[in-house]
Order: structure tokens, then C-alpha cells, then sequence
């Protein structure tokens, strides 16, 4: 059993008022909060041991490459990469997704079909699109049912030798649907396509294994698992890594640079052109041993109850719809209340300190799916608690009633 009030007492943010209430803290599908281990870690990296990494040969240098590259390992052990160089630090998921469709854009071809998910964020849609655009190749959909799942019959169908790859997200962010990927790239890897997976949402709940999964690309951001914002990994299998070309040129890409020709570096430096986000990095490493001291075991247990609990109590008010109410559901519950905007139901409950997104979710077509303007999503950490979802269910009803 997690002891709620000592994992909250790490976050120091939680502790604070908003608006004169208690903060109660529900966009965590946005960004999470960070805990002063990581906060700390952060303040240490300037304090001693901030300098460019890979280039000098002073002490300073070496501390921060050794630092840098340890996070790369954390990382690739705890997604489970066959090697370190598979992992690429990016500035979130949306910079890792643009370095792969980049890089497809010198392999598709007129004809070639991209397949993504009804599902996407739109970083995972409008890349693909670009890429389409670029090189004639055809974007298809993978429609999704009435409880926001996908629906693996048309999958199958859309699926040919004509599909060089398939993207889709692990979690939904706006709804919460855990989507079967392991069916999915199995399928996917049959007609011989790549998959790319939008691991941004699952991360906070799980560990993925990349291995055991087999995906070609897994792309994730840091700032939703506790670590601070521009940060992100992209993993790609060696030989996808060594097949796509550079996003961007510039310094610690190259072997050799002459005015006739450059070379480029091994793994992983081919992919990490000019000075990266060095702290970033190093401190996303923080949090991953931060949450694999709570132990994902222990979160996913938390989230489940916290799931059922604000399910059960939303469903109590009258003319409250949840969308995504399929089986396999992280903890994010994105609903409506007939006849209301959830623009005003949000402002309202910010008033009497619940934070929950509202509107689109960067996720239009799904909304367009159900013909509405958006949804008010909660979205909910580990370190949240029932009490926590009793008082946003109050606040809800007390907008309701005024807003009625
Ligand atoms: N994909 C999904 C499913 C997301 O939820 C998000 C963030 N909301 C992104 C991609 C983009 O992540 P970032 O803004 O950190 O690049």
C-alpha cells in the first residue's frame, strides 16, 4: 500500500492554495507535477557540475558527459532497449515523432500508405501528414467505435503490402483507452510496415518494454513522468536508426566535415546535432528512479481505484456523459454534462481550486467523432487521492447548478 500523504509531501506544489482553495491537481495528462528530488537534482546539475558536454576534456565536461550518459542508460534500461545508442534525446514527443517522419520522407514513395489512429494527438497525426504530403504517400485511418476504441477489424482490413507504417498512441490522451498495440505491430510487422508508438500518456502509468512490444520507434515526453519540461526520448531500433537519415545538421553530428562532404556520427550522436537540453536529460533520469522507487505496481493500483472512485461519483450527477468507456482505461476521465459547455464547467471548478483540462485535448478529430466542442478531462496522477475526486465532484455539481 502507497502512503498517499508521504508521496504528496514530496511534491511541494500540492501543498499550495489556488484561487483560495486547496489545490487539487487533475490536468496531469498535460504535465505532471515534479518532486523535489527533482527539483533538487536540477539545482545541483548548475551548482556543480554544469558544462558542455562530449567536447572538453576538463573535469567539469567529463562530470556532465558522465551524468549525461548514465540518464541514457536509466532510460534504456527501464524501457528495456537492447542498447543505449537506440536511445535519443529529444525535446519531447512531438520533436521525436517530426525525426521520424523526417526521415521517412526519404523512403516513402507515391502509392507507399501511412496508417494512423482515429485516436491521435495531433502531433501524431499532423507530422504524418506533412510526410504524406511530401512524398505522395497516402494517409489512412483507423476508425474507432462508440466507447473510443479501436476497432482491430478495420484495422486489418486498411492493413496491406502497401503500408510502410503504422502509428498509433499507447493511451489516448483524451479519453484515456489503453490501445492493443502488441496486436497492432504484430499485425503491422506481417505486411512488413514499421510501427511507430506515441507512448506520451503511458508513460506515467507504466513501463514499457520495447523489446518484448518489438515497436520500431516508442517516442515519449519527460515533463509527464515527473521530469522536467523539454525533455523526451525517442528509442528506434538500430537498424531503423541507421536506415533514416539526420533531422537537423549542426556541431556533435558529424565525423568529418569538409566543404565537399560530411560524415555523420555513430548512434546516438547522428540523431543529437548542437547542445542539448544537458540538466534535462540528466534529471529526467531523477524521476524515472523516482517512480521506480513508488514501483509501478504500486501506481498502477492507485490509478485503478482513483479510475473506479471518480467514475462511480461522476456517474451520480444527472446528465453527466463519460466518452471512452471502453474496458481497458488508464486513470482519465473525460466527460460533459448536457447542455453545458465544459469551457464553463472548467473555469468555474478553477475557482474553487480543481485543475482539469478542458476543450479539444489537441485531439479534434475525436471530438468531431462525437459532434462536440471538447470534453473536461481529470486526469489523474498516483499521488492523487478519492478525497481529492469528492471535492472536484462537488465542484462539478455546484457548476452545474449555477450554469443550469
Ligand atoms: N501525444 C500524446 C498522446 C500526448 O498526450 C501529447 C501531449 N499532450 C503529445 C503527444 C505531445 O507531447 P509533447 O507536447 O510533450 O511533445
Amino acid at each position: 500500500m502507497l502512503d498517499i500523504q508521504k508521496i504528496r509531501a514530496d511534491f511541494p506544489i500540492l501543498s499550495q492554495k489556488v484561487n483560495g482553495k486547496p489545490l487539487v491537481y487533475f490536468d496531469n495528462g498535460a504535465t505532471s507535477q515534479k518532486p523535489q528530488v527533482v527539483i533538487d537534482a536540477d539545482a545541483k546539475y548548475y551548482q556543480e557540475i554544469n558544462a558542455n558536454i562530449h567536447r572538453g576534456v576538463h573535469t567539469l565536461s567529463q562530470l556532465a558527459t558522465d551524468a549525461y550518459e548514465i540518464s541514457r542508460g536509466k532510460v534504456q534500461e527501464h524501457i528495456n532497449a537492447k542498447f543505449a545508442h537506440e536511445v535519443l534525446f529529444t525535446s519531447g514527443t512531438t520533436h521525436g515523432i517530426n525525426l521520424v517522419t523526417n526521415g521517412f520522407a526519404s523512403i516513402l514513395k507515391p502509392g507507399d500508405e501511412v496508417i494512423v489512429s482515429s485516436l491521435e494527438h495531433h502531433s501524431n497525426i499532423v507530422p504524418w501528414q506533412m510526410l504524406c504530403e511530401k512524398t505522395g504517400a497516402t494517409l489512412k485511418v483507423i476508425p474507432m467505435n462508440e466507447e473510443g476504441e479501436l476497432i482491430m477489424e478495420a484495422y486489418d482490413a486498411l492493413l496491406s503490402e502497401k503500408t510502410k507504417v503504422v502509428t498509433v498512441n499507447h493511451i489516448s490522451n483524451a479519453l484515456g483507452i489503453i490501445n492493443p498495440i502488441k496486436y497492432m505491430i504484430d499485425k503491422a510487422h506481417a505486411v512488413g510496415a514499421a510501427v511507430l508508438i506515441d507512448g506520451a500518456q503511458a508513460v506515467p502509468h507504466l513501463k514499457p518494454d520495447v523489446q518484448a512490444l518489438d515497436c520500431d520507434f516508442y517516442a515519449f515526453s519527460g515533463h509527464k513522468m515527473c521530469g522536467p519540461t523539454g525533455t523526451g526520448i525517442l528509442y528506434g531500433k538500430e537498424e531503423w536508426l541507421n536506415k533514416l537519415p539526420p533531422y537537423q545538421g549542426g556541431g556533435e553530428m558529424i565525423k568529418e566535415v569538409t566543404f565537399e562532404k560530411t560524415t555523420y556520427a555513430d548512434l546516438p550522436h547522428k540523431f543529437e546535432a548542437g547542445t542539448p537540453n544537458i540538466a534535462g536529460g540528466i534529471v529526467l533520469g531523477t524521476a524515472i528512479d523516482y517512480l521506480n522507487e513508488i514501483g509501478f505496481d504500486n501506481i498502477q493500483k492507485q490509478e485503478e481505484e482513483l479510475l473506479a472512485h471518480a467514475t462511480k461519483r461522476l456517474l451520480e450527477i444527472e446528465g453527466l456523459k463519460i466518452y471512452g468507456t471502453g474496458k481497458n482505461k488508464a486513470s482519465v476521465v473525460s466527460f460533459n454534462i448536457d447542455g453545458i459547455h465544459p469551457y464553463d464547467i472548467g473555469s468555474i471548478i478553477d475557482k474553487l481550486g480543481i485543475a482539469v483540462r478542458t476543450g479539444h485535448h489537441c485531439a479534434q478529430p475525436i471530438m468531431n467523432f462525437f459532434c462536440i466542442p471538447g470534453t473536461i478531462r481529470a486526469s489523474f496522477s498516483f499521488y492523487n487521492t478519492k478525497e481529492e475526486i469528492n471535492l472536484m465532484v462537488e465542484a462539478v455539481k455546484t457548476a452545474k447548478t449555477m450554469l443550469s
